[in-house]
């Protein structure tokens, strides 16, 4: 797992942290081999070495994580709701002690610089802090019937075994946004991380048991055959509740599966998000929020800006300033300092990173930097900026998980707003412009779960995360967030004053 570009402590470093990581599944409160002991490596796509190698489940697996998620749920139901929290709390405490390590695992296994993974282990471990405190503000209410003949009582009840499902974009924050929820609403669960980053949901279901988590609350399966393994527990007629974070075409397919078993579900899917750039914007926050929109996470993000949408006076001049700032991000292993681009998560990825590059190009598009694989071990992209993309082309229908900016000029509002909400996407939206009654309304006329005006990132444990149309259903964080994992109960009593 060493590189010419690591030096031996800090090889050391790496290697140390990697052995410390659980190689088994957690199912029951016991670190167990898969069935057959069967094994998978997962790899550092910087250098594209064997990091780790770790127990590849079974569904049968599956079904027995789920087993002891359903033996633990009555327990975990009734336990305080301040204990539950404070559970989480203590978690959200170990994880601030040791952000060094979680980021290092973030960026070995997914890629991402350290300073991005720095980040993550803040906003990731949020969603710990903040459901804590959500988890002893569960109520409901209580009301005399409009006849006067009863009392209406409305309680709130946690829906039950609950099944994740999590990519590997965002290892600890994807991770943290289902389980604080679901944990503080009173649910178990078993989680499957992606294959390609299991190890962050590993480390983090350590904490959660240092912590004080009781057996059985939470179980984690790693496994090569997500399809298999999901289905054997999506049609368990236990489990009560799905929630997934993927692509839309594995999101359709699940939600097919959980009909089957009339499963609640909160489905994070993919986005297509527009970023809006009137004339009247100012140009270098505009910039700044571009590079923050399109690069953080090397544009592999749900959130990230897919199609920049420029007023066509504007659009040189913004094309200009934002290839200055591209051609100066630092492209390397994360681990290294000063790199702002990490490697592309594999080489499926860049392949497909480069087809709808080209195939723009061959469109008319025009090149300003960029555009090509980089010739290095690992898969890494070149950041890139193309203009006068086609409204057409497949990269500007396409989620692109790349760092690559495709410009679009538009003519006025009304045009920007319809080329903006062509797509059956719907998660962000982001919005510059100085006009406040503009603004106001695009809050109205964008079709998006969310939207950033005049700034290029969202995301926040306190809000809640999620998207209209194929992009999602629910919401993630926020007030609304635990309401994902919590049923209504109503119960109605007699007017206790007549006999
Ligand atoms: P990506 O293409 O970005 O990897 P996916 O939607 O394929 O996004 O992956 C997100 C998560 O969905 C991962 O944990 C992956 O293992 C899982 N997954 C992929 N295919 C299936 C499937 N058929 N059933 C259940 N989970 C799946």
């Amino acid at each position: 797992m060493t590189t010419e570009l690591t030096s031996p402590q800090l090889a050391a470093r790496e290697a140390e942290l990697l052995a410390s990581i659980p190689h088994q599944l957690l199912i029951g409160g016991r670190w167990t081999d898969a069935d057959g002991q069967a094994a998978f490596d997962v790899r550092d796509p910087a250098t594209g070495a064997v990091i780790a190698t770790i127990a590849d489940a079974s569904p049968a697996d599956g079904v027995h994580a789920l087993d002891a998620a359903v033996a633990a749920q009555h327990a975990w139901a009734a336990t305080a709701p301040r204990t539950r929290g404070e559970i989480l709390r203590r978690t959200w405490e170990l994880l601030q002690e040791r952000t060094e390590e979680a980021a290092l695992l973030m960026t070995l296994e997914m890629g991402k610089p350290l300073a991005e993974a720095r980040g993550e282990v803040a906003y990731g471990g949020e969603f710990l802090r903040w459901f804590a405190e959500e988890a002893v503000r569960i109520t409901g209410r209580f009301g005399t019937n409009p006849e006067g003949t009863g009392r209406m009582l409305v309680a709130q009840r946690p829906v039950g075994p609950c099944y994740f499902i999590t990519p590997w974009n965002f290892p600890l924050a994807m991770a943290t946004r289902k389980i604080a929820p679901a944990l503080a609403a009173g649910c178990t669960a078993v989680i499957k991380p992606a294959e390609l980053t299991p190890l962050t949901t590993l480390f983090l279901a350590g904490l959660l048991r240092e912590a004080g988590l009781p057996d059985g609350v939470l179980n984690v399966v790693t496994t090569t055959q997500a399809g298999p393994v999901s289905d054997a527990i999506l049609a368990d007629p236990r489990l009560r509740k799905l929630s997934f974070t993927g692509s839309t075409p594995v999101g359709v397919k699940l939600l097919k599966s959980a009909a089957d078993n009339v499963l609640r579900t909160s489905m994070e899917l993919g986005g297509n998000a527009p970023f809006l750039v009137f004339e009247d914007a100012d140009l270098d926050a505009a910039v700044d929020g571009a590079i923050a929109a399109k690069f953080r996470n090397i544009g592999q993000a749900c959130t990230a800006a897919n199609r920049f949408l420029v007023h066509e006076s504007v659009a040189d001049e913004f094309a200009q300033r934002l290839t200055a700032r591209v051609t100066a991000l630092r492209v390397g292993r994360g681990t290294e300092s000063g790199v702002t681009i990490g490697p592309l998560i594999d080489g499926r990825a860049v392949a497909k990173v480069g087809a709808l590059v080209d195939d723009a190009v061959a469109g008319g598009a025009e090149l300003l930097t960029g555009g090509h694989v980089i010739d290095r071990p690992g898969t890494f992209f070149e950041p890139t900026v193309l203009t006068g993309v086609s409204v057409d082309s497949a990269i500007f229908r396409d989620e692109i998980f790349g760092p690559v900016v495709t410009i679009v000029p538009f003519s006025d509002e009304a045009d920007a707003v319809t080329k903006a909400n062509s797509t059956q996407y719907g998660l962000v939206s982001y919005a510059y412009t100085q006009d406040l009654r503009r603004g106001q309304r695009l809050i109205e006329s964008l079709d998006t779960g969310m939207m950033g005006l005049n700034v290029g990132v969202v995301s926040n444990a306190a809000a809640p995360f999620g998207g209209v149309k194929h992009s999602g259903i629910g919401r993630e964080g926020g007030a609304e967030g635990i309401h994902e994992y919590l049923e209504t109960k109503y119960v109605l009593t007699p007017d206790p004053f007549q006999s």
